[in-house]
């Protein structure tokens, strides 16, 4: 049914810990991998690793990682004959996943259509909608010029409500609304700083829920008609919209819950052709799953799915994008234990103010159950110009009292010196006692942050 494009070599559109995740899993699959840097990047690891490594500009990200032509002219210049993007920067654009394929090149995450299709909000919404899937209740699209109507609307959903950009992203262009006096104000401002942020004043609106979890799921789809889903993820633990803290599977919710909404999700991956790997994102509230988008690439969190399942997602990327089968039935994957990922940053535990600078001393934790995806070693230099994710922590467990005990040890060992690091955030929301009961909402670090100072 589908073609079989073959390449031996990958050029890798990243940087940092994803860059040397996706080059480990090339080196794996026996491919060559060519790493394109920024001169911010030019002591990474997975350049110095890598078959063919090229600069492609300056430390801005507008100059090197996003300059989806420079990416084209690389790979045309080092014979790759496929991209992988990893997270951020021009993953989830559909034009430069298209520009890839006309270059005749293979993109290594679904087609441009579905990353279109998902990227607008309102029309990821109606094709989940329409595939079954349970989304939070609101306006069945855009919202009308008439101010009456969108008032009718939000009466109808109830207050309070959020009015959303539809082609929002990154916790921006969203504004909750309290009371139908403050409604036509609210929408009035969120179109013009969706206009200006987004070049799309599109809004819609939905009902605003009050303590949700966030729960998402994991997909893997191949070519052939396979679409799995490979069990949950709660990722509560956030401050301004930034994960801080994952695990798998999501705390207190009965596993038949969650096979019921990951069937839900790979029906409406076979239903829209969605092809790789790609993640749906839920509000959990009361027992009810809530679709808010999904995600069309792989994930900062991904690794705590692959302890839980001993699935390697983003080797399935490239087989998949190969074009083999995932050769996976549903019934074939566990779901083992309990896994927690730490995120680390270069940054004050609790100001979180950025602290860029070179690491001096870099010492990390071993043991059962401990994985660590990082690009860094000693003497690496934290660069002010991009996100302060310096690696990532991950534990497994057959239990969960088990996985979060085996992180405070890993906790323990890590030994950073040059910067500061979220460690001691991390330490301390381990031993929070709501936190080890499970299944905190997703305004409870925030609020858990306030009561501290
Ligand atoms: P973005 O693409 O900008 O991340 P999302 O639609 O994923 O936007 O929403 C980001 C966050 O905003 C959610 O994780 C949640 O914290 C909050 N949010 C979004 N929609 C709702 C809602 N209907 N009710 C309550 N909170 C919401």
């Amino acid at each position: 049914m589908s073609e079989t494009p073959r390449f031996s070599r990958v050029l890798i559109a990243n940087r940092g810990e994803i860059a040397l995740r996706i080059q480990r899993a090339c080196r794996q699959l026996g491919l060559e991998t060519v790493a394109v840097y920024s001169e911010a990047d030019a002591d990474s690891r997975h350049v110095q690793e890598a078959d063919v490594a090229l600069c492609i500009g300056p430390a801005a990200a507008a100059r090197s990682y996003l300059d989806a032509d420079g990416l084209l002219l690389a790979a045309r210049l080092t014979g790759a004959q496929a991209i992988h993007p990893g997270y951020g920067f021009l993953s989830e654009n559909a034009d430069f996943a298209d520009a890839v394929e006309a270059a005749g090149l293979t993109f290594i995450g679904p087609t441009g259509a579905s990353i279109r299709m998902m990227g607008d909000k309102i029309t990821a919404k109606r094709a989940m909608r329409d595939a079954g899937v349970p989304c939070v209740p609101g306006s069945d699209g855009p919202l009308p010029a008439d101010m009456d109507a969108v008032k009718a609307i939000a009466l109808q959903v109830g207050f309070p409500v959020i009015v959303k950009a539809s082609g929002g992203g990154g916790g921006r262009g969203m504004r909750v609304v309290e009371r139908e006096a403050d409604l036509a104000q609210a929408v009035a401002l969120t179109a013009k700083e969706a206009q200006q942020a987004f070049g799309n004043p599109t809004l819609y609106l939905e009902r605003f829920m009050q303590k949700p979890r966030h729960v998402e799921i994991q997909v893997l789809c191949d070519t052939h008609g396979t679409a799995l889903w490979l069990g949950a993820r709660d990722c509560s633990l956030q401050r301004r919209h930034q994960k801080v803290l994952e695990e798998a599977s999501a705390p207190g919710i009965a596993p038949q819950t969650i096979a019921e909404i990951g069937e839900r999700c790979a029906e409406a991956c076979r239903r829209i052709g969605y092809r790789g790997a790609g993640t749906f994102e839920f509000l959990y509230e009361d027992g009810v799953f809530a679709f808010i988008e999904m995600n069309t690439r792989v994930q900062v969190e991904h690794p705590i799915t692959e302890e839980t399942t001993g699935i390697d997602i983003v080797a399935g990327q490239l087989r998949i994008a190969q074009g083999d089968p995932l050769g996976v039935a549903q019934a074939d994957i566990p779901l083992l234990g309990h896994s927690i990922e730490c995120r680390l940053n270069a940054e004050d535990p609790f100001t979180f103010m950025p602290s860029p600078g070179t690491i001096t001393r870099w010492d990390l934790p071993g043991g059962p159950g401990i994985r660590v995806d990082t690009h860094v070693v000693a003497g690496y230099t934290v660069q002010p110009y991009y996100d302060s994710l310096i690696g990532k922590i991950i534990s497994h467990g057959a239990t969960r009292a088990e996985a979060i005990a085996r992180m405070q040890v890993a906790l323990a060992e890590m030994k950073v010196e040059g910067v500061s690091t979220n460690i001691a955030l991390h330490r301390d929301l381990l031993a929070d006692p709501d936190f080890r009961r499970g299944g905190v909402d997703i305004h409870y670090l925030e609020r858990w942050l306030a009561q501290r100072t």
